[in-house]
């Protein structure tokens, strides 16, 4: 009885090993072919949409070396583009947003190329100069790739206040640093986005694309950025260090320099979060550290999992009390430092943008208030889960009615859901962040916490890494929500009705 079992050992393991390559070679065939390879590092894959369609995803390549000293960027970029508008386009648009007069850099492009032919192409100053518009040799019918070549470069400003880009108390920030391609429309008639944002309101408007980065820099500093860090190696200049990164699918990317920053980092629900501080911010440092902590369980637990590997929160001299960006968040100083009173809620807010903005993305030109009011109303979710309903109460009545009711007594009052330019410096920040998570407050107390949770798990369930409307939420309101959203709506987002402070 032993050994005729013995001798179909051998049979049954040559067979099984036959088994087993088959089932192995079309997965190492597929993973090897696989275009998103690269990227794993920095994304959870489970996060893309299974009709991601990478193919019309725009793939920067960018070699940059920044100077801290003298503030420069200097910059080589490769960039993969495909035309979405449905017509044939002769013109391609790339932002320069740092020469916005609210940031107060100064960018050049020095030379764009079609690749791989490396044929110098045209180009002009347009959009008040914070474009280029790049004039190809051959016209791109719709659905046609082009990949191109751009060399800039880069001189950002040094201030003693605030400054959202450039260089201050010892911190360099770089959000924007690379000509940026212009949102596509894929309307034949009006194919790019090209408007210049107001002062007071989010800069860039752009597509989802993936980032592969080289950043040489000093080695003596740090340097913070929306991608992951792969590797590190010397640079062909003595003392220099040659950083490179990739990012998720990711709307920008963002980059921030000092030679003082420190380092905190934990792992939360798997994934690295990193705090950022100056050495005189110590102790807000460790808060900060435990704050994100805890937002980041919260999100993951009350939204979905958080969808790149790393988290970064940094100290950041900006005026605004924070800036978001794909797995980036400034928290402005004074804040920051705030560590008893206001850290811990902006943090909340500035977090939660990486699912409405990273994440689930929105038009921050036309529909401002759709992912301020999502990140206002989230902060009263986290706070309300830790702390209870009486600090929730007081959120809405003091971080929201109070201001909604004095904008309203002082006349400064028009309807939320119009683009950025129906508002100015004094009513911006109040109607398109308390206004309008009064409307979502709204919402969460008609439908209640389980059913207000199921809308916007729908909503990032059939909208992560897109761009959807105002009107994509409220379909999903009204059917997962099983309310009909538009009372509500027309109250706080089209009305001007008047606000009582309870
Ligand atoms: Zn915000």
């Amino acid at each position: 009885m032993r050994s005729p079992r013995l001798f179909l050992i051998p049979l049954l393991l040559s067979s099984l090993l036959l088994i087993m390559a088959a089932c192995n070679a079309p997965e190492v065939q597929q993973k090897q072919s696989d275009p998103l390879e690269p990227y794993y590092p920095a994304f959870h894959k489970e996060a893309l949409p299974a009709d991601f369609d990478f193919e019309s995803t725009p793939r920067y390549n960018l070699t940059l070396r920044v100077d801290p000293d003298a503030r420069r960027v200097t910059g080589v970029q490769q960039v993969h583009f495909r035309n979405l508008s449905g017509i044939v386009m002769s013109d391609i648009y790339l932002r320069l947003y740092p020469n916005l007069p609210q940031l107060g850099g100064l960018m050049k492009v020095s030379a764009v190329r079609t690749l791989p032919d490396r044929y110098a192409v045209g180009f002009v100053p347009d959009v008040e100069n914070t474009a280029v518009r790049v004039t190809l040799i051959n016209e791109l019918d719709s659905g046609q790739e082009q990949d191109l070549e751009v060399e800039f470069e880069i001189i950002a400003p040094k201030k003693d206040g605030y400054v959202l880009f450039g260089d201050s108390q010892d911190i360099l920030t770089l959000p924007y640093a690379y000509p940026m391609l212009a949102r596509q429309t894929g309307n034949p008639a009006n194919p790019w986005r090209l408007e210049i944002p107001p002062t007071f309101a989010d800069i860039a408007l752009t597509d989802q694309a993936f980032y592969s980065v080289t950043v040489s820099l000093p080695a003596d500093y740090t340097i913070v950025t929306t991608g992951v860090e792969m590797a590190q190696a010397d640079a062909n200049e003595p003392g220099w260090v040659d950083h490179r990164f990739v990012t998720g699918p990711a709307r920008e990317w963002t980059m921030v320099v000092s030679d003082r920053l420190e380092k905190l980092s934990q792992m939360v629900e798997g994934d690295v979060i990193n705090n950022y501080y100056l050495p005189q911010d110590e102790y807000a440092g460790k808060s900060a550290m435990a704050y994100s902590a805890a937002v980041m369980r919260v999100y993951h637990r009350l939204f979905s999992p958080y969808a790149y590997t790393e988290l970064d929160v940094t100290e950041a001299p900006t005026r605004y009390l924070g800036m978001e960006f794909p797995k980036l968040n400034y928290i402005g100083v004074d804040v920051y430092r705030d560590v008893t009173n206001s850290q811990e809620i902006l943090i909340a807010h500035e977090i939660s943008h990486q699912w409405w903005y990273a994440l689930v993305g929105s038009d921050p030109y036309r529909y401002p208030w759709l992912d301020e009011g999502l990140a206002e109303h989230s902060s009263l979710l986290y706070m309300e889960t830790l702390y209870g309903q009486e600090v929730a109460d007081r959120i809405r009545v003091q971080r929201w009615r109070i201001p909604v009711k004095w904008v309203q007594d002082n006349g400064y009052d028009v309807p939320v859901g119009q683009e950025v330019t129906a508002f100015d410096s004094t009513n911006y920040e109040i109607l398109v962040y308390a206004k309008s998570a009064l409307f979502f407050d709204s919402l969460y107390q008609e439908m209640g916490r389980d059913r207000y949770l199921d809308v916007l798990h729908a909503f990032i369930e059939r909208y992560r890494f897109k761009t959807p409307t105002p009107q994509n939420f409220l379909d999903i309101v009204t059917e997962v929500g099983g309310i009909d959203p538009m009372p509500l709506y027309e109250k706080w987002i089209e009305g001007t009705e008047p606000v009582s402070e309870e």
